[in-house]
């Protein structure tokens, strides 16, 4: 959290009813600054119109997809060659060893098979080996799993255009020993971590950078809205 104890603006609460939820510590005024936190992981958002324009998986400006460049190891879409968020472990460069396990590019139907969406889980599950004290943190999110079993329209979405996507076209793909160093859990968790992101995406959106967040803090406000 970006405030020092004892001056937040905020007290986190919780309550059978509400669950986790921030309140207001003292009056406020317009302008005032009430939170700032660096995210836990970042991520592209999908663009309105996939099949013009995608995100840059290293840095998230738009890219127009027939004539921008493509990654040279994976073949997503990036802005340039010489991005630094394609090498950053915090961005593309971790994953990039994951998503060149399908290494050619399409220019027909690229909405379905680039799915910007799946990328911020995927980094969420990686988290356990770039970074395991942010991975815990984010285990410690609330995901109301509860209210997304088997069955429900959320978690079947979630299944199909997350879980099943990562699994066949990219994580099935890997070698058993390339799957263990990359992954320690099993990529079902992308369920939970999904469920997770779904919660709190209206937080983490920056449109005009075309990315996403998830920030700890973030775990008190889905009950804000
Ligand atoms: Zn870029
Ligand atoms: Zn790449």
């Amino acid at each position: 959290m970006g405030q020092g104890e004892g001056d937040s603006p905020y007290e986190a609460r919780s309550s059978e009813e509400l669950g986790r939820y921030l309140v207001a510590a003292r009056d406020l005024s317009p302008g005032d600054l009430v939170l700032t936190e660096r995210p836990l992981v970042f991520g592209p958002k999908g663009m309105p119109d996939p099949e013009a324009s995608m995100p840059c998986v290293g840095c998230y400006k738009p890219v127009f997809t027939d004539v921008g460049e493509r990654c040279s190891q994976c073949g997503w879409p990036v802005c340039s060659g010489n991005c630094p968020g394609l090498k950053d472990p915090r961005h593309h460069g971790v994953e990039c060893k994951i998503l060149s396990a399908r290494p050619e590019c399409v220019l027909i139907g690229m909405a379905d098979y680039y799915r910007h969406d799946a990328l911020l889980p995927l980094r969420c599950l990686l988290l356990q080996t770039t970074d395991p004290g942010k991975w815990e943190k984010l285990l410690e999110m609330q995901s109301h799993m509860e209210c997304r079993l088997p069955g429900t329209e959320a978690y079947d979405e979630a299944n199909e255009f997350i879980v099943e996507y990562l699994m066949n076209n990219f994580i099935n793909q890997l070698n058993t020993n390339e799957r263990k160093k990359i992954l320690t859990t099993s990529v079902q968790c992308a369920h939970s971590q999904n469920m997770r992101y779904n919660r709190y995406k209206c937080f983490g959106n920056t449109p005009r950078t075309g990315s996403r967040t998830i920030s700890t803090i973030h775990k008190h406000l889905y009950h804000g809205t």
